[in-house]
């Protein structure tokens, strides 16, 4: 490992700086450290990880091949022995599968799977690589796993090819390993869309560390990344809680990053630690670029949509409100009255009259 460091320019202080950020997006304490650290310097053997694809985008690949933050991926690579994965080898046809062939006998029975896509169960012939079925590639794979883990929500839950009337009968890992009666005691699930790479390599490194996987929930989705709502941890919060709500795209609320539940924000229905560990090498996330669609759900594409309407059933704050000058006012106090308060403030940002009050609250200078 410190060879594999050296080679890369880090010290060891940057390994344990490594080890830290694991240790907090694994939701540990800083005690945990020494314990990642021995785990990853003494991992007497690589584990061998098949990553097999089936019906997605790849964007998955695309998520984790790409993310930097902070080296994690490059090095976590570096511990595995990543044995198969198509899009990635330089092997293709016959050799690839080979090569599959040959790497599901030398390793079964201790493996780890990674899946990327959803199996086509209603029409097999949707779904073939080499002439084979997505049921019977998954069916043997799963079985001779040690640990499987599924990312994304296609590998999850089918996502958009099992939405209504899902043609292909697209179904995640959970799914078709209850129906093949195959043990899901050794399954993750890591379902946003796509896979957010943190989740990837803090799972890797929990099971390296502790030799088992992390507490899930009752969709084998750790409870460490997925035991929260967006909205519990959005930046945003404090506005749906005082009832300041972007109305109109392009307004002055949505430049003040007021809360995006009535632009149809699913942050109040998702579980996901997305406003914590963030995307794109922690450069943003979907609420600081658009909105939550609730990609960490089952079934959310026939369950969350309209997307650009607000869901039903959340409670929303009634009073609070926009301050507007030294007066007090509720967007609950009546629709018609937060359409012209957003409509006045639009206005009234234009003229550039609008300011911001001491306690970062929105105040608009009077008319001379
Ligand atoms: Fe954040 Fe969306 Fe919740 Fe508003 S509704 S606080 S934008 S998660
Ligand atoms: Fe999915 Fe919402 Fe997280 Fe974005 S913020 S990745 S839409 S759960």
């Amino acid at each position: 490992m410190i060879d594999i460091l050296a080679a890369r320019g880090l010290t060891r202080r940057d390994f344990l700086k490594v080890c830290g950020g694991l240790a907090a997006a694994m939701g540990l304490g800083r005690a945990a450290v020494p314990d990642i650290a021995k785990a990853l310097e003494h991992a007497a053997k690589r584990p061998p990880v098949i990553w097999l694809d089936f019906q997605e985008c790849l964007g998955c690949t695309e998520s984790l091949s790409k993310s930097r933050y902070p080296d994690f991926l490059n090095i976590v690579l570096d511990m595995i022995s990543l044995e198969y994965n198509e899009a990635l080898m330089a092997g293709a046809g016959h050799q690839a599968e080979a090569k599959l062939k040959q790497s599901m006998a030398d390793n079964k029975g201790a493996y780890v799977l990674v899946v990327e896509g959803s199996v086509a169960t209603k029409i097999p012939s949707a779904m073939t690589i080499a002439g084979r079925t997505s049921i019977d590639i998954a069916r043997e794979a799963l079985t001779d796993a040690a640990l499987v883990i599924a990312v994304g929500n296609c590998a999850s839950f089918g996502n958009v090819q099992a939405a209504h009337p899902n043609p292909t009968g697209a179904m995640g890992m959970l799914a078709f390993m209850e129906q093949e009666g195959i043990d899901t005691g050794k399954l993750v699930q890591l379902p946003t869309c796509p896979v957010n790479p943190i989740h990837v390599t803090s799972t890797v490194s929990y099971f390296l560390t502790y030799g088992k996987l992390p507490e899930v929930d009752q969709y084998r989705r750790p409870k460490i990344f997925f035991g929260r709502k967006v909205h519990d941890e959005c930046p945003r919060r404090a506005h749906f809680d005082e009832g300041r709500f972007v109305e109109v795209l392009g307004s002055p609320e949505e430049f003040e990053r007021y809360c995006l539940y009535k632009m149809g924000c699913r942050g109040p229905q998702a579980y996901s630690d997305c406003a914590t560990v963030l995307w794109n090498n922690k450069a943003n996330w979907c609420i600081g670029t658009g909105q939550c669609i609730g990609c960490s759900e089952k079934d959310f594409w026939d369950e969350l949509t309209d997307f650009y309407a607000p869901m039903p059933g959340v409670a929303v704050p009634g009073f609070g409100g926009i301050r507007v000058g030294a007066d007090s006012v509720g967007i609950g106090l009546a629709a018609a009255t937060g359409g012209a308060i957003a409509a006045h403030l639009a206005v009234s940002a234009m003229k550039g009259r609008i300011g911001r009050n001491s306690d970062g609250t929105v105040a608009e200078e009077k008319e001379e």
